[in-house]
């Protein structure tokens, strides 16, 4: 998998801080750090996901944007 280090922007922060922090799934308890974080946004919200591959439970987050 290839992974930047380079951490560009505030999101991306936040993203691996999920990464980071939420490892242990709270449906099946299966700790896991791989599966990544997507981030989708509409310009007012960041929304992240991550779907667990050995359960198929969906983290969510959502984060909004202030200006
Ligand atoms: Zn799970």
């Amino acid at each position: 998998m290839a992974k930047s280090r380079k951490q560009t922007n505030p999101f991306e922060r936040l993203r691996d801080h999920y990464q980071q922090v939420e490892t242990e799934c709270p449906e099946c308890g299966y700790e896991t750090a791989d599966s990544d974080w997507k981030s989708t946004t509409d310009g007012s919200e960041v929304r992240y996901q991550r779907m667990r591959e050995n359960c198929g439970y969906v983290h969510m987050r959502s984060v909004t944007i202030s200006r």
